[in-house]
């Protein structure tokens, strides 16, 4: 007969530690200190017994005020009855086992962004209790496909799974979940113990006559064990100590495979293991021996582990990970960078965390990789990038179909053409061997799969730069812009992501065809903000505001009474409009042309003479009344002064008209 015992048969690191701080509390304080713990500490009987003995008492619930300390076990409890036992008095001693841990603050975390959270897992189970428990019991939780399908929609869902789940139940169940919310986020949270024992189980009942299931037969876990090995064995045993195991039946079978649940010591398999051998005679010693000596090291395939650096060669780092034989880290599983000389990286004494592939490379090695725990904490950071919709460089490293393939923290993702800019992209080629900022739009471990968006960030950016836009805006105040687009009533300028108006009234102080004539597209300017309205989404600017007014300039460099010239610019019936500087213009009255009767303006003047003119008012409203009489009269004053006293001076509206030819 022979015996095949599993891989990552037992203790799980959760229970493991659960146990450790558990016997820490009990050994750290005096008698008289009670000392309880919250439910069985783990499902097995025998060790809740030996616990006892050592003084743990297990208690259901806390009704009264006491004194001393709780143990919270590796499952974990809701939120509130951890506080709970906190104001009664009692000191908290936490052993929920870290995964367990994340899962709390996982479903936590996505609640308060408004997600409907939904377990998948046994609602009667503690750790699933728990874990409704810290998103304040308002979990859907769902154990099979009919309630799957009958789950409401909701507009964002978030999927856990009870970390002792099936990988096949729980991929079953998030299938049908995925169509039940327009953001559905999954999150595969079977603890990785859970599925190192579960596929170890596989393999052995793939290959064995029958299989010896031990742990708690209230255990979920070696529960869901035993259904793994039911899926592939039709001889399953699932038992909870040696007394339970119908030795007689089981001995016919030639070859048996053991297992077992996360919370069954190792005394225990020994216990069924050795039984079995020493009532059959025909098991082979030696293969017992090795049976039971690869069953009882610490240390399994695929396990990340610390160790010490004992050498390195120009090729290889060796490593003790206080296992029966040294580790070996070949040059190939170092760094990604194969051109890299091992001692540059590693020296005698360093500590390192190493993965194990092999435990056993033929000549006794351990076979052992430290790319691949980068591997892992790499895609670690990138998963908590991605909940925490965080930000990370990318590297543009090969041009594909409908995209490019961007290196993030030592990974590949894909950003499509269409997540590439804000702005459509004709030439992928341009980006190859780009360096820019990633947004993480898709992610799955389990597929090997990252999308990644550029465009994402540059909204975010835009996004930024508008409000940081918004809130620096002042009446009055100077900007800049760039002139995007001009039409007949205005300019359209750019502030950066917000888009203001120059109204064709506010480009110049005197009077324009078109924006054109000022300003032209694609412009630096600066304009002056005159106001603006954040709900409605509008900026008016002010360019011509830039410039002093002219009419303000005229008046104060011009009074009641001076004479000037100015240009005839439109000749209407009752007077003729004269421009004396750019936007100032002033009215010369038909009465005021000439002493002589003036029928229309038009009979003594032209669009485009040049005049001399006297300012006889200066009123509200920017009017000026001028007079080319009176300045005729004042001309032949002064002429007068000076002109011998016989001559009759002579002056004529032809002689206040310059270019009048
Ligand atoms: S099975 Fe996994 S999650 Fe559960 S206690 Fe063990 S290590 Fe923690």
């Amino acid at each position: 007969m022979q015996i095949i015992l599993a891989d990552h048969a037992g203790y799980c690191f959760g229970v493991d530690r659960a146990i450790d701080l558990a016997l820490e509390t009990i050994n750290n304080f005096s008698e008289d200190t009670n000392i309880y713990s919250l439910g069985p500490l783990i499902h097995n009987k025998q060790v809740v017994a030996h616990l006892k003995n050592l003084g743990l008492e297990v208690i259901e619930e806390i009704s009264n005020e006491g004194k001393g300390k709780i143990i919270i076990r590796a499952h974990g409890v809701p939120y509130e009855i951890q506080q709970n036992a906190e104001k009664k008095g009692f000191e908290v001693v936490d052993t929920t086992c870290p995964y367990v841990k994340s899962v709390h603050n996982r479903v936590k975390n996505y609640q308060e962004k408004g997600y409907k959270i939904v377990i998948i897992g046994d609602s009667n189970h503690p750790e699933v209790i728990g874990i409704n428990g810290w998103c304040n019991n308002e979990a859907e939780i769902i154990n099979n496909i009919e309630y799957a399908n009958s789950l409401d929609e909701y507009e964002k869902i978030c999927v856990v799974s009870q970390t002792t789940n099936t990988k096949e139940k729980f991929e079953t169940l998030s299938e049908i979940i995925k169509d039940k919310g327009k953001e559905v986020k999954i999150f595969n949270t079977i603890c990785n113990a859970t599925k190192l024992r579960q596929d170890a189980c596989k393999d052995v009942a793939q290959k064995v006559d029958a299989m010896v299931v031990i742990g708690g037969l209230h255990s979920s876990n070696t529960n869901k064990l035993a259904e793994v090995a039911r899926n592939y064995c039709s001889n399953v045993y699932h038992i909870e100590t040696i007394e339970d195991l119908p030795l007689q039946e089981v001995l016919k079978f030639n070859t048996i495979g053991v297992t077992a649940g996360a919370s069954t010591p190792d005394v225990i398999i020994k216990e069924v293991i050795d039984t079995m051998k020493n009532s059959n005679n025909n098991i082979d010693d030696q293969e017992m021996l090795e049976a039971i000596e690869n069953s009882f090291v610490s240390i399994h395939r695929g396990d990340v582990v610390k160790g010490e650096v004992i050498t390195v060669t120009n090729n290889e780092v060796m490593v003790n990970i206080n296992y029966k034989s040294d580790g070996i880290v070949s040059k190939g599983e170092l760094s990604n960078d194969q051109d890299i000389n091992p001692k540059s990286l590693y020296k005698e004494g360093d500590t390192v965390e190493v993965y194990v592939i092999n435990l056993d490379d033929g000549e006794g090695n351990v076979l052992l990789s430290i790319k691949k725990v980068d591997n892992i904490k790499n895609w670690e950071k990138l998963e908590e990038i991605y909940e925490n919709n965080g930000v990370i460089e990318c590297k543009v490293t090969d041009i594909v179909k409908g995209g490019v393939i961007g290196l993030v923290n030592e990974i590949n993702g894909f950003i499509p053409a269409s997540h590439l800019s804000t702005n459509y992209v004709k030439d992928l080629s341009n980006y190859n061997g780009k360096v820019f900022n990633v947004k993480i739009i898709d992610f799955d471990k389990e597929k090997n799969r990252i999308i990644l968006s550029r465009k994402n960030v540059e909204l975010e950016e835009l996004e930024k730069k508008r409000e940081s836009l918004w809130e620096s805006l002042e009446i009055n105040k100077t900007i800049s812009g760039e002139v995007k687009r001009l039409t007949n009533f205005g300019a359209f300028v750019d502030l950066g992501g917000v888009d203001g108006l120059i109204h064709i009234s506010d480009l110049s102080w005197s009077r324009i065809n078109h924006p054109s004539d000022i300003l032209k597209e694609g412009e630096e300017v600066k304009v002056i903000v005159q106001d603006f309205n954040k709900e409605k989404n509008r900026i008016s600017l002010g360019y011509k505001q830039k410039y002093p007014k002219p009419w303000d300039v005229f008046i104060e460099n011009n009074k009641v009474g001076d004479i000037v010239e100015g240009i005839v610019v439109n000749l209407l019936d009752f007077g003729a409009f004269i421009q004396l500087k750019e936007g100032v213009d002033g009215l010369v009255h038909v009465s005021q042309i000439s002493n002589e009767h003036v029928h229309k303006p038009k009979d003594v003047l032209s669009k485009g003479d040049k005049v001399k003119v006297k300012i006889i008012d200066i009123g509200e409203e920017e009017r000026i009344s001028l007079s080319i009489k009176e300045a005729i009269q004042k001309d032949i004053e002064d002429k007068g002064k000076y002109n011998d006293e016989n001559e009759e001076p002579e002056v004529t509206i032809g002689d206040m008209i310059k270019d009048k030819e």
